[in-house]
């Protein structure tokens, strides 16, 4: 046997030898030749897919596995260098350092043989032969959905209320406080909203706190329903009260957007016997308006939509009022 016909079944084998491996590899593993063509797929992306190798070997079908439409992987991004469409194709992405020449990205995949959404960690790094070139990509997948959901879920304990599902007090704040510099950066008014449930102390005493508990879930949904701007936050801000943090809307802008979650809510006609206003569920609803400075708190355009809504409840209810005379920004 020459030299070369030895060194030839030397690659051979050890090719063979790195296929092998491959199959053996705990991690879902798969790997495309330049053309873009799956060379290997080996049994944990069969498990993670439901995908068998024979089906996807030598075409470049490989997006079948994790997606139900025709897209681009991370490994034809990494082979195509079409980095740039990452921020659209992927929830999370980290892009190539002089440490790392592969590509990371983090996904929601419908996984369309199984019929189960996972969400993946995803590398992708290339082969290199001796001259540079780049011969293959390997495409690992990690399945992170426990830990994903774990994430949410601390997030919405931490930002959403427990009862309704709309923004916690504390989320609230905080985003008003964000929108209040934002707006004060941009000379553009800022709207607080704060709406009551009229005498809700009777709704739970003529029906009981559970319903009293299903009445503000009720509210809560329709209120959210009626706030269109995608800008705009609602959210609890106390036991029977709900709050509309709107950037960019100025008083008239908000006295609409009121009358027309006040007028859905009583749509909603829940009975409430007990009530002096009607008989039924009606909210009160106070709005305040500024453009904010450096000289004024956000405190000051909740005290002004509080003093409105005191109005509103003085006025017989049912209504919406703005802030009195002295606490009238804009
Ligand atoms: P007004 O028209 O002046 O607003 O009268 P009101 O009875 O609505 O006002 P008040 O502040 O006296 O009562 C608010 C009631 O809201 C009392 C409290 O028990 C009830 N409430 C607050 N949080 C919850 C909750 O999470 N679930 C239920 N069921 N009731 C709640
Ligand atoms: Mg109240
Ligand atoms: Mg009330």
């Amino acid at each position: 046997m020459d030299t070369t016909s030895s060194d030839r079944t030397f690659w051979k084998s050890s090719q063979n030898f790195a296929v092998r491996l491959m199959q053996h590899l705990v991690t879902p593993t798969f790997v495309l030749d330049p053309d873009r063509r799956v060379i290997i797929w080996n049994r944990a992306c069969e498990r993670l897919t439901g995908v068998p190798a024979s089906e996807v070997l030598g075409s470049a079908d490989h997006w079948r596995g994790f997606y139900d439409q025709p897209r681009l992987c991370l490994a034809d991004i990494l082979m195509l260098e079409r980095t740039d469409e990452l921020y659209q194709l992927y929830a999370a992405h980290a892009l190539p350092s002089p440490e790392n020449q592969g590509l990371r990205a983090e996904n929601w995949c419908v996984m369309p043989r199984l019929g189960n959404r996972l969400y993946l960690a995803i590398d992708a790094g290339p082969i290199y032969d001796d001259d540079g070139t780049l011969i293959a990509v390997v495409e690992t997948l990690r399945d992170m959905t426990e830990q994903k959901l774990a994430e949410i879920a601390l997030q919405d304990l931490a930002t959403k209320d427990g009862l309704t599902g709309i923004a916690n007090r504390r989320f609230l704040d905080e985003s008003l406080r964000q929108e209040w510099l934002r707006a004060q950066r941009n000379a553009q008014p800022l709207s607080f909203l704060l709406a009551d449930v009229d005498h809700f102390k009777r709704f739970n005493d003529t029906y009981g706190h559970q319903r009293g508990d299903e009445c503000l879930r009720a509210v809560a949904g329709m209120v959210s329903a009626k706030v269109f701007r995608p800008a705009d936050l609602v959210g609890r801000y106390g036991g029977e009260e709900f709050a509309i943090v709107m950037p960019g809307t100025d008083l008239d802008g908000a006295i609409s957007v009121a009358e027309r979650v006040r007028e859905a809510v009583e749509a909603m006609d829940i009975q409430h016997r007990a009530s002096d206003t009607a008989s039924h569920i009606t909210l009160s609803i106070g709005v305040a308006s500024v453009v904010p400075t450096s000289a004024v708190k956000p405190d000051v355009l909740v005290a002004a939509a509080d003093a409105a809504l005191y109005r509103a409840k003085h006025g017989g209810r049912n209504r919406v009022a703005q802030p009195p005379e002295n606490l009238a920004f804009a």
